[in-house]
């Protein structure tokens, strides 16, 4: 009998004990894994182990193929726009934590159709809408009212805010939302007790349920993901993925994707709490794409330019150029923002870079009539 949640589902890997896992893994199961067809979910595990990091050459170059199988030589670029910042949440690791003295904006529609303008002029077609999660600053009618103004800018519409009802996410559909992002940001239940201590989003479970909420209120594109970093990453790795392949099961006509973010220095001062090296991401997004062949994985800019244009070769297959984090950013420069970014780079640039390497950039794939 299917689960009927991913909590459900999560739960049969109560008893995993990782480091005992890890410690039983081989060269050759690692080798035994790599000339797989499709492999399993414990099969991705051991291509998260520390020793699969001795077999990184022979993963990228299956991950790369996968990828180019799946996708061709092509790469979606999208910028996110931050629309509000006020937050009700309390993340120990966040530059908009309700603690933190920051000078607050909430966009008004107005200035929401300016920041829309600027951005349409890079040629972009889909926008990512980003709200710091206040009930009162940005509730759900505010959100889906800048989404109505944003349609008529751009034709892909996607949010990554709270956790909506399942009701919540009907409306957003029927305001012209194709697609979501929601970051679990920690797996494990118990650390995420401890960095997320109060607000709504102290609710986990709510929080895990949101992706298979939107998937049942009938959003195109659904896209999860940890903020590794908060945990020992290689448990966040395989639970993400694990997600991402619960939901695509389960929801055949839904687009799943994963985000793959690594923390990065912001105004709260939080330092991680697991150490995640570049030759780890590496593995992280070489060892999704291989499990996942068809899921989309996003890149953000919190990788500097060179480690991104290493990684668009390696299984990205979507990239953000043009980037601020900060709300009314494309306008109003970029005081404030929720965690600082390490590539610069414009839309163009990037479109640049990726045309260098033999990539089409994709500015736009989706198209509605309404
Ligand atoms: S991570 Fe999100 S919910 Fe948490 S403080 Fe930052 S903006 Fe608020």
């Amino acid at each position: 009998m299917p689960a009927k949640s991913y909590l459900e589902e999560k739960q049969q890997y109560n008893g995993l004990d990782f480091a005992d896992f890890f410690k039983k893994v081989t060269d050759d199961d690692i080798l035994r894994v790599l000339v797989k067809d499709k492999i399993t979910r414990m099969d991705f595990l051991k291509l998260l182990s520390p020793i699969a990091q001795k077999h990184l050459e022979e993963m990228a170059q299956r991950s790369r193929r996968d990828t180019i199988r799946n996708f061709g030589y092509t790469m979606q670029l999208f910028t996110p726009m931050y629309i509000a910042d006020y937050c009700d949440n309390f993340c120990v690791y966040c530059g908009f934590n309700h603690n933190n003295n920051i000078n607050r904006r909430c966009l008004t529609m107005d200035e929401i159709a300016k920041e829309a303008e600027n951005i349409a002029q890079t040629g972009l077609k889909n926008i990512l809408v980003l709200t710091g999660e206040s009930i009162k600053y940005s509730p759900v009618d505010y959100i889906l009212e800048a989404v109505k103004v944003l349609r008529k800018y751009f034709d892909s519409v996607s949010i990554e805010v709270y956790s909506f009802s399942q009701e919540d996410y009907v409306r957003a559909v029927e305001a012209g939302v194709d697609g979501m992002t929601m970051f679990q940001e920690c797996y494990n239940k118990d650390i995420y007790r401890t960095l997320h201590p109060g607000g709504p989003k102290a609710n986990y479970e709510y929080r895990l349920d949101a992706p298979e909420r939107a998937c049942k209120a009938g959003l195109r594109n659904v896209n999860v993901g940890a903020l590794l970093g908060l945990n020992e990453w290689r448990e966040e790795a395989f639970f993400t993925g694990v997600h991402a392949d619960y939901l695509q099961h389960k929801y055949k006509d839904v687009e799943i994707a994963v985000s793959t973010p690594r923390m990065r220095p912001c105004s709260a001062g939080y330092a991680p709490r697991s150490i995640v090296e570049d030759i780890d991401l590496v593995q992280y997004i070489t060892a999704l794409r291989i499990f996942l062949p068809r899921a989309g994985l996003t890149l953000s800019t919190r990788e500097r330019p060179q480690m991104r244009d290493h990684l668009v070769k390696m299984g990205i297959t979507k990239i953000s150029g043009g980037v601020t984090v900060a709300a009314g950013g494309h306008t109003k420069g970029d005081d404030d923002g929720q965690f600082e970014i390490s590539d610069p780079r414009s839309v163009a640039q990037m479109a640049q870079m990726l045309y260098a390497e033999g990539y089409q950039p994709v500015y736009k794939d989706w198209q509605t009539l309404i």
